[in-house]
């Protein structure tokens, strides 16, 4: 009997640990002001990021293979990166163009890897929507919702051991590189919730408008995405970037508040740039 009430206090013991160490981790998001409870660092995150991209490319059919398009992508994210808030974030931020086709999609890794497919940007006709897409990617990694997720998964305590040791980024023993996996997995088949999609809106508007796009470009992809179904099918982008209808009508408050006489002229569309650098190379 008293056996059994000694190993229940050690679990006890145990689970208490874990709740405090979860509540009690709490940092503050250097853009967002946000407190959030993470335990991994943004340089954890990094690694989890980078180990994460050899399985993007694997699903995606790898990088798409013109130089010139996927110097503009990589300029239009580090145009936007450079000249906004979110150069206030600690994260080495690459853009890549993805081979894949079909899939109509945009994603971001922790850690500041962030992906759109050919199928996405072939539907695009301005630099301004590209900016949109790529900026609304940026928020989702400054403000670290994939480490957040990691955290509520109990994932995040079990990671701090495992990943970006100062000397090697390699698990050392079978449980780790388990634990290691189970983060990919996790992050490759993550779904943002509402408020993380809200959030990221509300980041992207601000980034843009910082770099000099028009923000107009943001609404002008999320109806260019919710017109893109296929038969019954929503694009990919909607699976994991749900409410395409309501974010829409929440963006156009957002720059009604901001502009309430009309969008800045000084904020560029590029539609003339984009048609001259995107359209020969698709
Ligand atoms: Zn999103």
């Amino acid at each position: 009997m008293s056996r059994l009430f000694i190993r229940l206090g050690i679990g006890l013991l145990f689970t208490i640990f874990a709740l405090l160490n979860y509540w009690g981790n709490v940092s503050e998001n250097v853009v967002t002001g946000e407190k959030q409870r993470i335990q991994i660092s943004p340089r954890q995150e990094v690694v989890l990021g980078i180990q994460s991209i050899e399985q993007i490319f694997r699903q995606h059919g790898g990088l798409y293979p013109n130089r010139s398009l996927q110097a503009y992508v990589a300029r239009v994210g580090e145009n936007l990166i450079d000249n906004s808030s979110a150069s206030k974030s600690p994260y080495p931020f690459k853009f890549h163009l993805l081979r894949d086709n079909i899939t109509i999609n945009a994603f971001a890794l922790p850690g500041g890897q962030i992906f759109i497919t050919t199928a996405l940007l072939s539907r695009l006709n301005s630099e301004a929507q590209l900016a949109g897409i790529l900026s609304h990617q940026i928020g989702h990694v400054v403000a670290r919702h994939a480490a957040e997720h990691l955290a509520k998964q109990q994932l995040g305590i079990a990671l701090v051991n495992v990943v970006g040791l100062a000397t090697s980024d390699r698990p050392k023993n079978g449980r780790q590189a388990a634990i290691l996996a189970q983060a990919v997995n996790e992050i490759l088949t993550l779904k943002y919730s509402r408020d993380d999609e809200l959030e990221s809106d509300r980041l992207g508007f601000r980034f843009m408008v910082e770099a000099g796009y028009n923000p107009i470009g943001l609404v002008e992809v999320m109806n260019i995405l919710a017109s893109a179904r296929s038969g019954s099918q929503l694009p990919e982008f909607f699976s994991t970037h749900p409410n395409p209808k309501n974010r829409i009508a929440i963006l156009k408050q957002i720059i009604a508040k901001n502009y309430p006489r009309g969008i800045p002229a000084e904020l560029e569309e590029g539609v003339e740039r984009f048609d001259e650098i995107v359209s020969p190379r698709l």
